[in-house]
Formats: structure tokens, C-alpha cells, sequence
């Protein structure tokens, strides 16, 4: 077995674990590694880090090193699956995989079993890949620090004081800690560009529709999409690749064809023409943050790329719009969990409405009890029209403002979130200051466009800053292409989090 040169500083695990999707793949296709030592390398780093990082609530080792060989011996017989077979992930314990826990972070459905895999799985299982374990998150998805789980915090592998951001925290984490090289989350305003952008790791928003969210437990069906997280940008074009589709299991995915995400991945694209939103730079934006963002920006316009000044006039009410629109179908969403149909069931009940009112609250913790009632409020008789119904026409003018700018660039870039990662403990006790965090990265969502956070630099302290790139519906291949650009001229590969000896 050889090892690139950049993965030898690695304590106690040969450096495997330093390796990318694309740097394992082509060594196992070359039979110089096998997916057995793959688990081993992960299950090695986990027991040795996961205790500092926190970032897995479960992991299934045999269930994995079984899975290996099954991959070693299609690859002996010369019917390797592609790209991913044999190569390991972890998953946000809110995507259901038959057999295997999926808290979502909460009291709610500790001891839960899936009796099903979410589409996204069986597709990835059918590519040959291997989920090694659970991975930690906000209680159902609502969050930006992995301090909304009832289970444990995930620190940042940059800063153990600083969070991983959220609600997909474990997986961002157990990718930037080297102990898999690529997983899922799902991002509904946020959960996967943010937390990949505050550790330093690739993470992909898909358009709506593009992936199934079947067997995704169901926060705000109408933002979410379950999407990749990975070392490198072919680790998530590789990922993405083998789940987008349509799925008649979910009558929100879409029937266009898939394109091929990989094959010219490398290619530089030309004539590429980037907006960028005056509204991305204002005020509340960090200097730090802002300086790297722009030197990333013009890695591209040294490549040829115009840059255009674009106009989003109506992000300024996106956080507003989206703290209606995903508390309200959270109150819809999370009325199956009351002790009866799901979930906990308290000890302590006289009659139907109070084994309802006690399960429910018992196990909810505060984030989501408050979106429950936010969304309760918001979609009540006499209120509706002033809050939901008037958040659904400013989500239709957000889309609108993007329709417009996607006139006169193809790509629009910025930041990803206004801050490096904040130390936990600085943002819980103010929910407003939380929901700021989301500010560049939930207008995505509201209009349903992909978006792309790709490490772009580090702060002076060593904390990594993400560039967000989003793109018209359905143009993952371009987005993922002008990502990679961004990866050719900045080898952040090697960069390792100080954390990890
Ligand atoms: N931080 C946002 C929230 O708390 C986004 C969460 C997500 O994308 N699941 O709702």
C-alpha cells in the first residue's frame, strides 16, 4: 500500500484516514488498499478522537467490516460498483436506515428502530458505499451549533471551545476529524453549507426535488433536502451522483434527468459570469470572513471569470420568511410524535390529552417546542394570512429576485455564514442572535436552488471559512464544476485541524 505524501503525519493510523473519496477510490481500484482497511482506518480514529469530538451517537462497526468484505470480493471478481463502493460515511441520525437507531437528536425517539431505509440509503448501499454510523445533530434539525441535541455537543475539530455549526454537526465533524471521508446530512435552511463551511469541508444542497426525501424524518417539508458532505468536491459530485433521482416514494422529487456530475469535473468552466449580491457584504458581515470570501472570488475573476454586481432585494426578509414558513410545517411535521402514533410515552397520564401534553412534553426539548409553537401560532385561525400566507408571497418574491439575477450570471457567490464558528455556549440563550447565523443560506432554500459551500481559507486563528456558490435549478454539474475550480487552486486538502494527534 502506498500513501500520498500529505497523508503521513497522521498519529497511530497509517494516514488513511487523511485520504479524500477520490484519493480512496483510486487506490482501491488499484488494489493497493482494500475496504477493510477502510473501516479499520475509520473505526481506529474514532475510538481514538470521538471522545474529544462527540460527533457520532452510534457506530456499527461489523455491521461496516461485513460490508467491506462483501466490497472486497466484488472488487476481487471484477465487479466493483464505481466510484463509492467500499468507502465508508457516516449519516445524520434523522435519515432512517433499516435496522439502525435514528434519534434525531432527540428524547423523542430515543430507543426508535427504523423499520426502513430512506431512498438516499438504499441508493448509496446499491453504489457499493457503507455507512459506519449515526451521526450526531440539533433535535430535529432545528438548530446551527449541535447544541440543541439531547444527547451530547459536537465541538469543532478546528477549536474543541468552538461549535461544528448545525443541525448536521456530527456529520460535518466526523468528515473534518478524518474519521470518514464523506457523509450525509440534511439542510433545510442551512444544515449542511453551514456546518461544512465552519469545518472547513465540502458540503452540497441539492435542488428541491433533486434528491428524495423519503425516509428523511420530516422537519419542514417544503425547504429540505438531503444532501453530501465529503473532503473533496468529487467526493460530493460522487455522493450526489448516486442519489438524485426521481423516487415515486416521494412525490416532491422530480423527474428530470440526472446529469453526469462527474465526468467533467475538472474541467474549468468557461465564460463563467458571477454575481455577486451587494447585499452579501453589508453590514454584520466579519472582516475576516469577508477578506477571504473576496480572495476566493478572485481566484475566479484571475481565471476569467466576470464578475457582476447583482441585486437581491428581497433577502432582507428571508430569515423572517423562513422562521414562518419551517415552524409552521414543523408544527404539522412533529404532530405524529405524541406518545401514540411515535415517540415517548410519558409514565405519567389520566386521560388521552394529558398522555399527549406530558409526552410531548417531556421529550421535546426548548428549540423545538418553541418552533412548534412559533408554527402553531403563525398557522392559527385569524393569524394565517397575516404570517404564513404573507411568508408564502415573500418566499414567491425571494425566488423571483433570484429568476432575475440567474438573467445576468450563472453562478452567485458569497458567503457562507457572516462568522467563523462561535464557541459553544455564546449563541444558546439567544434564539434570535441563532437565527441570524442563517442569514446567507436560507434563501436557498425558500426558492429552492442549489448551493454549494466550499472551503475557501482559514482566519488568522486557524478557524476555515467556506465560500457558498448557488446556482439555477437542476445545475449541480456547473456548481460542483465551479467549485472544483475553487479546489484546483487552493490544495486545502492537506490542511489538517490541529486536534486530531
Ligand atoms: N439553522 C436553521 C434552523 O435552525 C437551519 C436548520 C436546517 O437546515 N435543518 O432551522
Amino acid at each position: 500500500m502506498t500513501l500520498p505524501a500529505s497523508s503521513t503525519a497522521c498519529a497511530g493510523n497509517n494516514g488513511l484516514d487523511h485520504w479524500s473519496i477520490r484519493e480512496l477510490g483510486q487506490q482501491l481500484a488499484k488494489r493497493e488498499l482494500t475496504s477493510r482497511e477502510i473501516i479499520e482506518s475509520s473505526l481506529t480514529a474514532i475510538s481514538s478522537r470521538d471522545s474529544r469530538i462527540g460527533a457520532f451517537l452510534h457506530v456499527d462497526g461489523d455491521r461496516a467490516l461485513a460490508a467491506a468484505q462483501a466490497s472486497d470480493e466484488r472488487r476481487a471478481a471484477g465487479q466493483a460498483l464505481g466510484p463509492l463502493d467500499g468507502i465508508t460515511i457516516s449519516i445524520k441520525d434523522a435519515i432512517c436506515e433499516v435496522g439502525q437507531p435514528a434519534t434525531c437528536g432527540s428524547r423523542m425517539l430515543k430507543g426508535y428502530i427504523s423499520p426502513y431505509s430512506a431512498t438516499a440509503i438504499e441508493r448509496l448501499l446499491a453504489a457499493g458505499a457503507i455507512p459506519l454510523g449515526r451521526a450526531n445533530l440539533d433535535e430535529f434539525a432545528m438548530g446551527s451549533s449541535s447544541e440543541n441535541s439531547a444527547y451530547q455537543l459536537t465541538h469543532n475539530p478546528w477549536d474543541l471551545d468552538r461549535t461544528p455549526g448545525g443541525s448536521s454537526s456530527g456529520s460535518a465533524a466526523s468528515v473534518a476529524a478524518r474519521m470518514v471521508p464523506g457523509s450525509l446530512g440534511s439542510d433545510t435552511g442551512g444544515s449542511i453549507r453551514q456546518p461544512a463551511s465552519l469545518c472547513g469541508v465540502v458540503g452540497l444542497k441539492p435542488t428541491y426535488g433533486r434528491v428524495s426525501r423519503y425516509g428523511l424524518v420530516a422537519f419542514a417539508s417544503s425547504l429540505e433536502q438531503i444532501g453530501p458532505f465529503s473532503l473533496d468536491v468529487y467526493g460530493a459530485a460522487a455522493l450526489l451522483q448516486a442519489m438524485a433521482g426521481h423516487d415515486p416514494h416521494d412525490a416532491t422529487s422530480v423527474n428530470e434527468p440526472v446529469d453526469d456530475y462527474l465526468s467533467k469535473l475538472d474541467e474549468p468552466l468557461k465564460d463563467l459570469r458571477i454575481g455577486l449580491p451587494q447585499e452579501y457584504f453589508g453590514e454584520g458581515l466579519d472582516s475576516e470572513v469577508r477578506r477571504i470570501v473576496e480572495q476566493a472570488i478572485e481566484v475566479y475573476r484571475s481565471q476569467g471569470a466576470t464578475l457582476v454586481p447583482i441585486e437581491l432585494p428581497h433577502s432582507k426578509y428571508s430569515v423572517a420568511t423562513y422562521y414562518i414558513v419551517a415552524p409552521s410545517e414543523a408544527s404539522s411535521n412533529l404532530a405524529r410524535f405524541d406518545g401514540i402514533h411515535y415517540g415517548y410515552r410519558s409514565p405519567e397520564f389520566t386521560d388521552l390529552e394529558s398522555l399527549y401534553a406530558n409526552s410531548r412534553g417531556e421529550a421535546f426539548g426548548p428549540e423545538v417546542k418553541r418552533r412548534i409553537m412559533l408554527g402553531t401560532y403563525a398557522l392559527s385561525a385569524g393569524y394565517a394570512d397575516k404570517y404564513y400566507v404573507k411568508a408564502l408571497q415573500i418566499r414567491r418574491l425571494i425566488r423571483q429576485d433570484f429568476d432575475d439575477a440567474f438573467q445576468k450570471c450563472d453562478l452567485i457567490a458569497g458567503p457562507v455564514t457572516p462568522t467563523p464558528a462561535f464557541k459553544l455556549g455564546e449563541l444558546v440563550d439567544d434564539p434570535l442572535a441563532m437565527y441570524l447565523s442563517d442569514i446567507y443560506t436560507i434563501a436557498a432554500n425558500l426558492a429552492g436552488i442549489p448551493a454549494i459551500s466550499v472551503p475557501a481559507g482559514w482566519t488568522a486563528s486557524g478557524l476555515p471559512v467556506g465560500l457558498q456558490l448557488q446556482s439555477p435549478v437542476f445545475t449541480e454539474a456547473k456548481l460542483l464544476r465551479a467549485a472544483r475550480m475553487l479546489e484546483i487552486t487552493s490544495p486545502w486538502i492537506g490542511r489538517l485541524p490541529p486536534t486530531l494527534s
